[in-house]
C-alpha cells in the first residue's frame, strides 16, 4: 500500500513577489481510498494538485510531500529496503509519475486516436524504465545503447520488458472493458477527436492503463453532463476497487460524490486544510455552503 503524505505544505509562485498560495496544507492518501478536497474557488486546490506533480510555477517554501511505497505496490516487482520512501518534492514530474502517482496529463488536444494509442504505450514504457531506474539505478536503454543496439520506440523494434503493440491493444481492450467503455467508444477514440465529456473519460483510462497507487483528479466533473458524469464516476470507482487506486478527487461541487463516495472529505479554504471529516461533511456544505466553514474556522482563531 502506498501512502502520500503532505505536511505543513508552504507554496508561493515562482516569482519575484510570487504570492503566497499554500498556507500549511496536511493531507494523508493512502491506495484504495478515496478523498475529496473541496473548497470555494480560488482556495488553493489546484495549486496543490499541480505541485504534488511538480509544476515549475510554484516555488515550495515550508513542508513537505512523502510518498511511502509497500512491497506489492509495483504488482511483482520487488522494492529495496531503500527505495521505499521518497521525498517528491526532489524528483522530476515524470519521476514522480513513475513512482505511482498520477495526473491527467496534457497531450495535444486532438490527434487522432492511432496516434494516442501510441502515445498511450509510450508512456507506459516509459514509466516503466524510469520506475525500474529509480528502484534499482539501471538504465537498459543506455546499457543496450552502448551495446550498440537501437533502443527507439519503433514497431517490430520492442526490446524485452516492453509492452508491444499487440499486447498494448489486449491491454487497452481489458482496461476498457474493466471501465466499461464500450466498443463504441472504442471506435470512436479510434476515429475521432474527442469531446469534452470524452476527454475526462480519456484521463480514467489513462489512469487504468498507467495503474497508479494515487490518481490526483482535478475538477474531472467540471462541465459533464449527468450520463457522462456517471460514467466517467463508474470509471473512478473501477479504478479503486479493482486496481487499488486511491484517489484524491478535487471538486469544487457536491455532485459527483453522490456516485463517488469518498471515505474523507476535506475542505480548504485560504491556502490550508481547515476542516476534514466522511461523506456527511459534503452534504452539510451542500445545505450551508462554504460560509459556515468560514464563520467556524475564524470565529475559532
Ligand atoms: P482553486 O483550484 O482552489 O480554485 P487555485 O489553486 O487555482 O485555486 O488558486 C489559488 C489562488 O492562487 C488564486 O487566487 C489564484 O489566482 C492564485 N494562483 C494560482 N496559480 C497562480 C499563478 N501561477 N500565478 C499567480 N497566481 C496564481
Ligand atoms: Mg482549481
Ligand atoms: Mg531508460
Amino acid at each position: 500500500m502506498a501512502t502520500l503524505e503532505i505536511t505543513n505544505l508552504h507554496a508561493r509562485v515562482a516569482e519575484e513577489d510570487g504570492e503566497q498560495i499554500l498556507r500549511g496544507v496536511d493531507l494523508e492518501v493512502k491506495s484504495g481510498e478515496i478523498h475529496a478536497l473541496m473548497g470555494p474557488n480560488g482556495s488553493g486546490k489546484s495549486t496543490t494538485s499541480k505541485i504534488i506533480a511538480g509544476h515549475p510555477a510554484y516555488e515550495v517554501t515550508d513542508g513537505e510531500i512523502l510518498l511511502h511505497l509497500e512491497e506489492g505496490d509495483f504488482g511483482d516487482v520487488e522494492i529495496p529496503e531503500d527505495a521505499r520512501t521518497w521525498n517528491l518534492l526532489e524528483l522530476e514530474p515524470n519521476e514522480r509519475a513513475a513512482l505511482g502517482i498520477f495526473l491527467g496529463f496534457q497531450y495535444p488536444a486532438e490527434i487522432e486516436g492511432v496516434t494516442m494509442t501510441n502515445f498511450l504505450r509510450t508512456a507506459l514504457n516509459a514509466k516503466i524504465d524510469e520506475r525500474d531506474e529509480l528502484l534499482f539505478g539501471e538504465d537498459e536503454d543506455a546499457e543496450e545503447e552502448e551495446a550498440g543496439y537501437d533502443t527507439s520506440p519503433m514497431e517490430g523494434n520492442v526490446d524485452d520488458g516492453e509492452v508491444g503493440v499487440a499486447e498494448f491493444q489486449k491491454l487497452l481492450k481489458e482496461k476498457m472493458d474493466l471501465l466499461d467503455m464500450d466498443e463504441k467508444f472504442m471506435q470512436r477514440y479510434l476515429n475521432a477527436g474527442f469531446s469534452g465529456g470524452e476527454k475526462k473519460q480519456n484521463e480514467v483510462l489513462q489512469a487504468a492503463i498507467l495503474e497508479p497507487s494515487i490518481a490526483v483528479l482535478d475538477e474531472i466533473d467540471s462541465g459533464l453532463d449527468i450520463d457522462r458524469l456517471q460514467d466517467v464516476s463508474k470509471g473512478i470507482n473501477a479504478l479503486r476497487d479493482e486496481q487499488g487506486t486511491g484517489i484524491l478527487q478535487i471538486t469544487h461541487y457536491q455532485r459527483i460524490l453522490e456516485y463517488v463516495e469518498p471515505d474523507y472529505v476535506h475542505i480548504m479554504l485560504d491556502g490550508k486544510v481547515v476542516k476534514s471529516g466522511d461523506a456527511s461533511l459534503a452534504s452539510e456544505l451542500e445545505d450551508k455552503g462554504y460560509d459556515w466553514v468560514r464563520e467556524e474556522v475564524y470565529e475559532a482563531a
